[in-house]
């Protein structure tokens, strides 16, 4: 398998060494929240396969959804068609979602979703007649997928920088995170100078500015930047005071990883578009939806003769087996009570991390069951490791001698583990990577 692999895959990634540096390794199986490979050693699943993975590997509420529907129908199109899994799951994810999401529109994975939360807004402007109206507000450092146009939304250098020549510019306003804000001097003080920054922008450019996008609470691929709270709110109220549209991406954030069913819901924010991916089919398949009100969607109804449509659509749309899954993902959350279980779990994650008393933990993010860990050359004055030291590489790398499989990005150690784990699990992985940081950088 290896060698298979090594001649005819191209992997995401990791061409970069610090990757390379780590030895491959085949997954054969999995049990719960672990990985098994092919020599029959097991590891913890500490960023729940891509942060998808929420009740564990396996599970049998799951396997049975699909294997039920694969005895029905794998696969039909939506065009004109509809499947049942497809339209049940659009029924119950409309009694979770925030209120004023009544309508959704599937696709396949969260770039897709986002792609088609950008292209909405913009068009909806064109179809209410204020055609003026076609600019993006992004945050620094965000990740909405890598796809031309959410790579167009995004804020990361590194995924941005070679190919602008092909990106649709947007106006880029600073990344809340107290840890790294360069506004104010203390995060309890500074009043949101982040959103007073928006503020200024809508102000001076509304009439050009068709919506803002971001990721609500945390900007996970940044490296788990935490925003102050309130921050979420403020955005609503500041777009419907400048009647720009406001685009939640809860790709990450969405089905109880921050605690909440979706960060919105810390905050009772409800957007004009919400997207979400990875959770929805409890890590199984590949699904995505993009929610939006009733205003957006009328504003696209019409005759033939106008045109009013939406001229968008995959193959795979609204996949009956994917959606199978998403209907026992959300009869898992209701049946097991997990996001009242969470609550026990994100406490004992804090009361352990709060013991991370490292010489080079610079900052300790933590909302739900997303957690990151900055490591710094200099805590005092915040000074990074070099990029070169590939430090949070090598963390993950202890980290996997120990049994446990983690990310860096970049110094920060990102551990997203499923929301299944036990507090006895989640105290036992912390464990390793406390010990993991101090192998590496003491
Ligand atoms: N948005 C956010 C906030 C994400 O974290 C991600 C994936 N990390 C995406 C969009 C893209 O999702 P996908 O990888 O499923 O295309």
């Amino acid at each position: 398998i290896e060698e298979k692999d090594k001649e005819f895959i191209w992997h995401p990634f990791t061409q970069m060494q610090e990757w390379v540096a780590q030895p491959q390794m085949v997954i054969e199986a999995a049990e719960g929240i672990k990985l098994i490979d092919d020599q029959g050693n097991s590891y913890y699943d500490g960023v729940s396969s891509l942060w998808v993975n929420l009740h564990g590997h396996r599970h049998p509420v799951i396997d049975q959804a699909i294997i039920e529907q694969l005895g029905k129908v794998a696969h039909t199109t939506m065009l004109g068609l509809v499947n049942v899994p497809a339209a049940q799951l659009a029924e119950e994810l409309m009694a979770v979602v925030p209120q004023g999401l009544k309508k959704l529109f599937y696709s396949d994975d969260g770039s897709t979703a986002v792609e088609i939360g950008i292209k909405m807004a913009f068009q909806y402007w064109q179809l209410k007649g204020k055609p003026k109206k076609q600019k993006f507000i992004t945050l620094a450092n965000a990740y909405h997928g890598d796809t031309v146009g959410t790579v167009s939304v995004g804020g990361i250098d590194l995924f941005h920088r070679i190919f602008s020549a092909l990106l649709f510019e947007t106006i880029q306003a600073p990344a809340p995170c107290c840890y790294h804000c360069k506004l104010s001097s203390g995060a309890k003080l500074c009043g949101m100078a982040c959103s007073k920054e928006v503020e200024k922008i809508l102000e001076e450019g509304h009439e050009e500015i068709a919506a803002i996008i971001v990721e609500p609470l945390v900007q996970a691929a940044a490296g788990m930047l935490t925003q102050p709270p309130g921050y979420l709110k403020r955005l609503r109220e500041i777009t419907k005071k400048y009647n720009v549209l406001l685009l939640v991406d809860e790709v990450a954030t969405g089905f109880g990883r921050t605690g909440k069913m979706f960060a919105c819901d810390h905050e009772e924010v409800s957007p004009d578009f919400m997207m979400v991916a990875k959770g929805i089919t409890g890590g199984y398949l590949p699904l995505a939806a993009t929610f939006m009100t009733d205003e957006i969607y009328n504003t696209f109804l019409g005759d033939y003769a106008q045109q009013r449509t939406f001229y968008h659509g995959h193959s795979y749309t609204g996949n009956p087996l994917c959606c199978a899954a998403g209907l026992a993902n959300l009869k898992i959350f209701r049946d097991e009570n997990v996001l009242e279980n969470l609550q026990g779990k994100i406490e004992a994650a804090r009361n352990k991390l709060a013991g991370f008393t490292l010489k080079h933990v610079g900052d300790i993010r933590q909302r739900g069951l997303i957690i990151g860990i900055e490591l710094v050359e200099n805590p005092q004055e915040k000074i990074p490791f070099p990029w070169e030291m590939a430090v949070g590489a090598k963390v993950c790398k202890k980290a996997r001698e120990h049994g446990l499989i983690i990310r860096p990005i970049g110094s920060v150690v990102v551990f997203m583990p499923p929301l299944a784990s036990t507090i006895t699990e989640i105290e036992h992985m912390l464990d390793i990577i406390y010990l993991s940081i101090k192998e590496v950088t003491e």
